[in-house]
């Protein structure tokens, strides 16, 4: 059954069959088949049907996949919360909701940066929309140079705003850690009698031996031995 019994008729095929599927070399990938950078997601939100075709036009010309449309407010809060989209290019004056309350709401719910298309009449509002955490406004007529380049700065900002957020986040997180393992240290000292570096070290081995945070384990010596406290 081997195949050196066989005389290749395609030497290639042949040779490459000779070796087991672990010591495979990798298919190449061919040029066209290099993944792409996913297409981003935008939710497009407008009353007047035209204009929201013309939105979601611009949009897809420029890469973007339309994942959910909304005729008024309420709707792009519930698609923008549902969908989490990169984008939410929304309309200030809407029925049900306008687009500034609807800003608020999604803003609220950490779910997506907002791009308020605004009439010129409206500019007044702008203030009430940064408030309402709105990235960026595009006033209408737009064209596609307005929109594209307002999207794309809404969502620059808004991945700086939660990366800056995260890191807050880990900083209060390694605060809170630090008073934590602080107070355990303080109770292992006085309780067990051990020296401030033994104490440290004894957090940081169970903590490594029990998988645990080091934040867990200094806890449960609060609980345990901080009772009578
Ligand atoms: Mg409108």
């Amino acid at each position: 059954m081997t195949q050196q019994d066989t005389p290749p008729s395609d030497g290639q095929l042949d040779v490459q069959s000779l070796f087991s599927p672990q010591f495979a070399e990798p298919e190449p990938v061919a040029e066209d088949a290099v993944p792409e950078r996913p297409r981003r997601r935008a939710v497009v939100a407008e009353d007047e049907a035209l204009i929201r075709m013309d939105v979601v036009e611009t949009l897809a010309e420029a890469g973007f996949e339309i994942v959910g449309e909304a005729p008024d407010g309420e709707r792009a809060v519930e698609l923008a919360i549902e969908l989490k989209p990169d984008i939410v290019v929304m309309d200030v004056k809407m029925p049900r909701l306008d687009g500034i309350s609807a800003a608020e709401k999604i803003g609220k719910a950490h779910a997506a940066p907002v791009v308020l298309l605004t009439a010129f009449s409206q500019a007044e509002l702008v203030e009430r929309a940064t408030e309402a955490g709105v990235m960026a406004y595009v006033v209408k007529p737009f064209s596609p140079a307005d929109l594209i380049p307002a999207v794309d700065v809404a969502i620059a900002r808004y991945n700086q705003i939660v990366a800056l957020e995260t890191e807050v986040d880990d900083l209060v997180e390694r605060f809170e850690t630090r008073k934590h393992v602080d107070r355990a240290k303080g109770l292992l000292m006085s309780r067990m009698g051990l020296s401030e570096p033994e104490a440290f070290r004894w957090i940081q081995k169970t903590s490594m031996n029990r998988r645990l945070t080091m934040r867990e384990v200094a806890d449960a010596v609060i609980d345990q031995v901080g009772d009578a406290e």
